[in-house]
């Protein structure tokens, strides 16, 4: 201890000289002291004031000399150091204003504004102390003889304490305005796991630190700490993110976590800290930070600001993402939306797309009706029973989403992605609240490689043909898409308009086909046949206008109509005379399954007054084959009126001889594929023959139909059939023409 002065004089705290520190230019070194630089060209002044200074504390840190004895030299010193808080500097050096020079200098050249300079100088005449503190940024003016060590001492401690406020209030203005950009750079970031990560950067910046820390939200009201699920994570805790808390396997950073959430506040501990951020109602955010030593209260201040900044944000980020949710997913299975698959099928496409890669529509069969009958509860659990299917035979590998109410869409590799997988998957019925569900589906596919480059929504759209175009031609089917199938749908969506208006235009007509005994060649009944003359006066066959009429609903009331149409008919011809006459009558698929078939038939015979008996409804063969056990209650309840049940097309579909004979038809129509071939050297009359002694032995009646020339009405006969239709008999003709058919041509 070497001084002249004792403390209890001075109120001056002496260091022991061993202590004394050096002067370093690393900036870790400068925290811990103050730099003191003195500039003048009289070496006495250097020694007398580092003498005078040395070994002090000011505010709990030592000072630190550097010294320049010209102007020159100090640009020179003043060029590398920084951090300097005061400059105790001489007036009178190389030139008389030689000091005042370096003042501009140091402010204006250097740019330090928050160093002190303490102007000091022998001859008070060389700078006017007043026009000197006001044109050169001088914080003090003192003469040296003025400057004794007390004065030197108090006036150098009112500068660091000075500099000291200086840089806290600029520190935080820089800080404030670190968290102003923080906030605006954080608000430009969409989806909350973007934002969260930028919290975490953002708070490191602004504490200079290395990002390590994660931040963790809790998930819907849930107050246990398992509640809380990290959305974000830096440096050692990045495999955590999307895991709850408890997977960080720290009890310290668990415990600190709960507790800012709980108390909702921030916790400052000795390495670490733990940001609360109030979030919305339901929604609270946590973050910890390792920040390897203690914040000061400038930095926790900061924080305090930054937190409710960003409070205000993570709840914009929240309303955000639960509207892109709403926007993009499907709320019930969970998966993405259609507006959402199309963005998916746009970003593959923007990239390379992998050779098989294909999409598929997959569309339950029968859904609404389902849904109707079962309740809409049912319905969606069924949907998820789907998409827990596909998403368990799938896995990672294929894309699952729902792109419509029974829609799914898959995107993967066609080795998955193809029909035969697919619809396997559909083998095993759905176990739905302890019910067995068998389900079906259709599927419309596409080929992603035909699109690179090209837009997802052209490719949902082709692929909504292929699916069409499936149902179109069956249930429980499948189509690829091809370029044609567009034009196609063009056409059809036309023709069904045209139908549409033509129907209610009346621009629809039936005609009538007559059935022959083929013993007796006498008729005994006819089939009523649709016909559709367009606007320019050509004849739209049945099988390209009926699917449309199907497909669209029209078929309802074009059936309904049609069927109207040949009871009139039939009455019409019992009251000529014709008693025993039967009408046949086409009844398509949509009609028969419809709620309100039986009631619409029974209001139909009674408003018409036909004899049900004289009644007999065709329906094709594979539309027998869907849904065995509703199809065999609707044949038994339009039995049960009277009316008769014929299958016809018979032979081109599928049905087994046991279900046949469930179903209690009451005649089967031998498909002309097969009468044709009665005459041909090929196959001959095999078929047409096995499917006469089928009827025989379940005691049906049989009727051959596409009859065209007398060989083959022959030869069925030959066979055991007793009836048929044909060009050979009478083509179909209008109403008005088949009374008098009957009486000449017919009666023969
Ligand atoms: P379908 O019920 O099998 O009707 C028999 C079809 O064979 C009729 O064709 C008839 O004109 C035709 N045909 C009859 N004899 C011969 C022949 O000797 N040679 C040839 N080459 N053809 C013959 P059309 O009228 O064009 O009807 C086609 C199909 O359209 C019908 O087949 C039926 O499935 C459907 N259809 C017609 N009218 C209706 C209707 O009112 N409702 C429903 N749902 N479908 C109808
Ligand atoms: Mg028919
Ligand atoms: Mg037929």
């Amino acid at each position: 201890m070497g001084a002249s002065m004792t403390p209890a004089d001075d109120d001056l705290v002496f260091m022991d000289e061993n202590s004394s520190h050096d002067g370093g230019s690393a900036d870790a070194q400068h925290a811990h002291v103050w730099r003191v630089m003195i500039i003048d060209d009289d070496e006495d002044v250097h020694s007398s004031t580092t003498f005078a200074l040395s070994n002090l504390e000011i505010q709990h840190r030592p000072l630190n000399f550097l010294h320049a004895y010209s102007a020159a030299q100090a640009r020179e010193v003043l060029a590398r150091e920084s951090d300097i808080a005061v400059i105790l500097l001489d007036v009178v050096m190389e030139q008389d204003d030689a000091g005042l020079q370096l003042v501009r200098h140091i402010r204006e050249t250097c740019g330090m504004a928050e160093v002190r300079i303490i102007l000091r100088t022998g001859q008070p005449g060389y700078a006017p102390e007043i026009e000197a503190i006001r044109d050169y940024d001088i914080n003090d003016y003192k003469t040296k003889s003025e400057l004794t060590r007390i004065k030197l001492f108090t006036t150098v401690t009112a500068a660091i304490r000075s500099y000291e406020q200086i840089r806290a209030i600029n520190a935080s203005r820089r800080g404030l305005d670190l968290i102003v950009r923080a906030s605006t750079e954080l608000m430009a970031i969409h989806g909350l796991q973007n934002f969260a990560a930028g919290v975490i950067t953002q708070i490191a910046g602004l504490l200079s630190l290395k990002p390590e820390g994660l931040l963790c939200v809790q998930d819907d009201g849930s107050d246990t700490h398992d509640g809380l699920f990290i959305i974000a994570a830096a440096g050692n805790y990045t495999t955590l993110i999307n895991r709850p808390i408890s997977a960080i396997g720290n009890t310290k950073v668990i415990n600190t976590l709960s507790q800012a959430i709980k108390d909702r506040r921030n916790i400052y501990g000795a390495d670490y800290t733990a940001l609360y951020f109030a979030g919305s109602a339901t929604r609270e955010f946590a973050a910890f930070l390792n920040t390897g030593a203690a914040l000061n209260e400038m930095d926790k201040r900061l924080l305090e600001v930054f937190c409710s900044n960003i409070s205000v944000g993570l709840d914009n980020v929240m309303l955000v993402s639960r509207l892109h949710q709403s926007a993009f997913y499907d709320p019930l299975c969970k998966l993405p939306n259609r507006t959402r698959t199309v963005e998916i099928v746009g970003e593959m496409l923007a990239g390379k797309v992998k050779k098989d890669t294909t999409l598929a529509l997959v569309d339950i069969d029968h859904f609404s009706e389902i849904n109707d009958t079962l309740g809409h509860q049912f319905g969606d659990q069924l949907l998820l029973a789907v998409a827990a299917r596909f998403q368990k035979q799938f896995g990672e590998q294929v894309s699952v989403s729902r792109v419509g109410g029974d829609t799914f869409a898959l995107i993967g590799s066609g080795t998955l992605v193809n029909p035969a997988t697919i619809l396997s998957l559909f083998n095993t019925p759905f176990s739905i609240d302890g019910e067995a569900v068998q389900l079906s589906s259709t599927l419309g596919l596409v080929r992603l490689t035909d699109y690179q480059g090209g837009s997802g929504a052209a490719v949902i759209k082709d692929a909504d043909i292929a699916l069409k175009r499936a149902k179109l031609r069956q249930r429980a089917g499948h189509s690829y898409f091809s370029p044609n199938m567009e034009t196609e749908i063009r056409e059809r969506v036309r023709l069904m308009h045209a139908l549409r208006s033509a129907f209610e235009k009346k621009r629809l007509f039936v005609v009538y086909q007559p059935q022959i005994d083929l013993a007796t060649r006498r008729p005994v009944g006819a089939e009523a046949l649709l016909r559709w003359k367009s606007d320019d006066g050509t004849l739209i066959p049945p099988d390209c206008f009926i699917p449309i009429a199907e497909y669209s609903g029209l078929i309802i009331d074009l059936g309904e109509w049609v069927l109207r149409s040949a009871c009139q008919e039939l009455v019409r011809l019992r009251r000529l005379g014709f008693h025993d006459f039967m009408m046949s009558i086409n009844v398509s698929q949509a009609q028969f399954r419809h709620p309100r078939f039986l009631d619409m038939l029974e209001l139909a015979l009674e408003d018409t007054q036909a004899p049900a008996t004289a009644i007999e409804l065709e329906i094709t063969e594979s539309m027998a084959m869907e849904d065995p056990a509703t199809l065999i209650k609707t044949i038994a309840q339009i039995k049960k009126l009277g009316v008769s049940v014929a299958i016809d097309d018979f032979g081109t579909g599928f049905s087994s001889l046991n279900y046949l004979q469930q179903l209690h038809v009451d005649r089967i129509k031998i498909d002309r594929a097969f009468v044709t071939e009665i005459t041909s050297a090929k196959r001959g009359s095999s078929i047409a023959q096995m499917i006469i002694q089928l009827g025989h032995n379940l005691g049906l009646s049989v009727i051959a139909e596409g009859v065209e020339d007398d060989r083959q009405a022959e030869i069925l006969l030959s066979l055991g059939c007793p009836l048929a239709q044909g060009f050979l008999f009478a083509r179909p003709m209008m109403a008005d023409d088949l009374p008098k058919w009957l009486e000449t041509d017919g009666d023969r």
